[in-house]
């Protein structure tokens, strides 16, 4: 049997056609789409309770509400940048209005805490489309949303209980929340330093 002649030339190898999906899928393209109006829309409504808060003197609430309005922004910016990052243009849409009145602080607690459990579905339906388009980029993103949105419950709900069980009827201890509040501090995610500097 005649050997085969192997060629002095190193031919270069056909690469087999990408099998791993990039992010591409039009549904999650779509579904960050409206995610990145849902924050700005979450950071408007955070913004009037603020505006709310402020007109009835309660200023460490409305301090809270401020940098919740704040982080709100930056979870739209984290989506808009990874967009880019993925190599796919953002779509922006329009920002509905917010309600700028409110029954009273436990009205807007309420709202609040109920928004974001609304929030949550929404990154978790965004996941679910991840997963089932295995779009591995999305995933690892939305991993952080999702550990985000499980802080933010703890907090709205947190800050609920604890108005109800002790400032309701209680002006020394309402006094005292909107002090504790007050001290709120910003910090911008790390996400979002690393993609700006
Ligand atoms: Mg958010």
């Amino acid at each position: 049997m005649a050997k085969e002649k192997k060629s002095s030339k190193t031919k270069t190898p056909t690469m087999p056609e990408r099998k791993t999906r990039r992010i591409t899928d039009d549904k999650i393209l779509n579904a960050i789409n409206d995610q990145i109006v849902l924050e700005q829309y979450s950071a408007q409504y955070y913004l009037a309770m603020s505006a709310w808060f402020e007109d009835k003197g309660l200023e460490g609430f409305a301090r809270w509400y401020y940098i919740q309005h704040q982080e709100e922004l930056d979870h739209a910016m984290i989506f808009y940048n990874a967009l880019h990052q993925f190599g796919l243009k953002p779509v922006l849409g329009a920002i509905d209005a917010p309600p700028s009145d409110y029954e009273s602080i436990e009205d807007i607690l309420e709202q609040t805490y109920k928004h974001e459990q609304y929030i949550t579905d929404s990154i978790h339906n965004i996941a679910q489309i991840a997963q089932e388009c295995q779009d591995f980029k999305a995933i690892t993103l939305l991993d952080w949303f999702i550990d985000e949105q499980n802080e933010e419950e703890d907090n709205t709900s947190s800050n609920l209980e604890r108005y109800r069980l002790f400032a309701k009827e209680n002006g020394q201890a309402l006094y005292s929340l909107d002090n504790e509040l007050g001290q709120r501090t910003y910090t911008k995610p790390q996400k979002l330093v690393d993609y700006e500097a």
